[in-house]
This record gives C-alpha cells, structure tokens and sequence, in this order.
C-alpha cells in the first residue's frame, strides 16, 4: 500500500468534502458495498482514506490508489461533469447541469412536468449535435 503525501491528502480533501455525495466504481474488499452504491463523504483520513457513509449502511473507506470512486450530483445522483453547475439555493453545492437547469426553470416558475420537457428537448438537441 502506498501513502500519499500530504499535499495529495490536502486535494482530495478539497475534492471530496464533507457531505459530498460518491458512488463506488471499484473496491478491492470482500465487505464492499456493491459497485454503483451512493454514499455520503464523512471525511478524508491522513493516509487519503476517503471515508463514507455508503446508503446500504457500509462505512468502509476507498483506499487512495486503490479503490475508486467519483463525485455524482447530490440531487439526482448522476455523475457531475467536469464542469458542474453551481446550486443556486446555497451557493457552494455542486450540482449536475441538468439540476441547475431545473433549479433556474424553479425560480422561473416553471413547473417540474414542464421542467423536464425543457430538459428533455436540450437533451435533444445535444444529441443531435454529437451524432453530426
Ligand atoms: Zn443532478
């Protein structure tokens, strides 16, 4: 096993602050929840441990180097992009594009039925832009 320095251990703790929502891509452990399980982030040890509240009661840690996890909107659960949206309704959670679509449609107004056809129809319109 190998340690990170304190300087790896510092990043992660930015990327992964407390509350942040993760799912499981890959654990080596006999005891580890199943891939694709979300969890909440309770911190991050001196040896980069990334520790978790994983949602099917599990709270063991993905090892740096070994296991490996990613971010995913705390909203709807979907991976968050490279470049996530920032939620409007505090200002520091980072959410996926399609929720800060929904949360700007909200404050419009906008009912969720018609939120998701707007969202749906930009969809679209990406998809269609990729497949030229
Ligand atoms: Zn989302």
């Amino acid at each position: 096993m190998r340690f990170p320095s304190r300087e790896i251990v510092e990043s992660l703790r930015k990327k992964y602050p407390v509350g942040s929502r993760v799912e499981l891509l890959k654990m080596d452990d006999p005891q580890a929840p199943p891939i694709g399980t979300l969890g909440t982030v309770r911190g991050v040890d001196d040896i980069g441990s990334v520790m978790v509240n994983w949602d099917n009661g599990s709270g063991l840690s993905a090892a740096f180097g070994e296991d490996i996890i990613r971010k995913v909107c705390p909203v709807c659960g979907q991976p968050l992009p490279e470049h996530p949206a920032l939620s409007r309704r505090d200002n520091k959670t980072l959410i996926c594009s399609d929720c800060g679509t929904r949360e700007a449609l909200a404050d419009f107004g906008m009912d969720i039925e018609d939120q998701e056809g707007v969202i749906a129809a930009i969809h679209q319109l990406s998809d269609e832009k990729e497949s030229k």
